[in-house]
């Protein structure tokens, strides 16, 4: 037995990445080398939440105007034709993810937001869908753009597939498991997922 889940990042792996994180480091005065999430939860009340509703408020325009990443139909369709089990796990807020699988169409069997457990790159989220999946660690994959999704996955016991897409990331390509250039590499991941892979 092979891969038993796969568990997406959204923004960049599922989609285009598209939301402005520059325009929201402006608009709530961050500087641009500080992940948002982080350094909002430094902050006291009321700038923590008024912050976060700004980054709300780009999130859910970037969904509605969202555009899918290429492979991602073909993907999701083989990997349920598997029988494997898929979870969308993101730093966004749970409105915006909403928005986004209407929008597309898209269903996922877990999904897992800022608002239910620690942002990556904590381990927390991959834990709590491996409960909520019933599966191991051992047995899902991480498939994300960025080195939170690597490291999240890795902290957690998973296998982890980084989409490079071209780009060169770094230090964070010698962690993954797997380096893709595009979604669609994962269909032969799948195919050739056996014992202990
Ligand atoms: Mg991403």
């Amino acid at each position: 037995m092979g891969i038993k889940g796969i568990i997406f990042d959204m923004d960049g792996t599922l989609t285009l990445a598209n939301v402005d994180l520059v325009a929201v480091n402006r608009e709530i005065g961050i500087p641009d080398s500080e992940p948002i999430l982080e350094y909002l939860d430094k902050q006291g009340e009321p700038r923590r939440s008024e912050g976060l509703k700004v980054l709300e408020k780009f999130e859910t325009r970037a969904a509605e105007t969202s555009k899918l990443n290429d492979g991602v139909v073909d993907v999701l369709e083989h990997v349920r034709e598997k029988g494997i089990k898929t979870a969308l796990l993101t730093r966004n807020s749970r409105r915006s993810v909403e928005i986004l699988l209407k929008r597309h169409k898209l269903h996922f069997d877990v999904v897992v937001t800022r608002e239910d457990a620690p942002p990556k790159p904590s381990p927390s989220p991959v834990k709590l869908i491996g409960e909520k999946l019933g599966i191991d660690p051992k047995d899902l994959l991480m498939v994300g753009d960025v080195h939170f999704d690597i490291f999240s996955g890795k902290a957690a016991g998973t296998k982890t597939a980084l989409l490079c897409m071209g780009r060169k990331l770094g230090v964070v390509e010698q962690t993954a498991d797997y380096r893709l250039d595009s979604l669609s590499e994962l269909i032969d991941i799948i195919n050739n997922s056996g014992e202990g892979w």
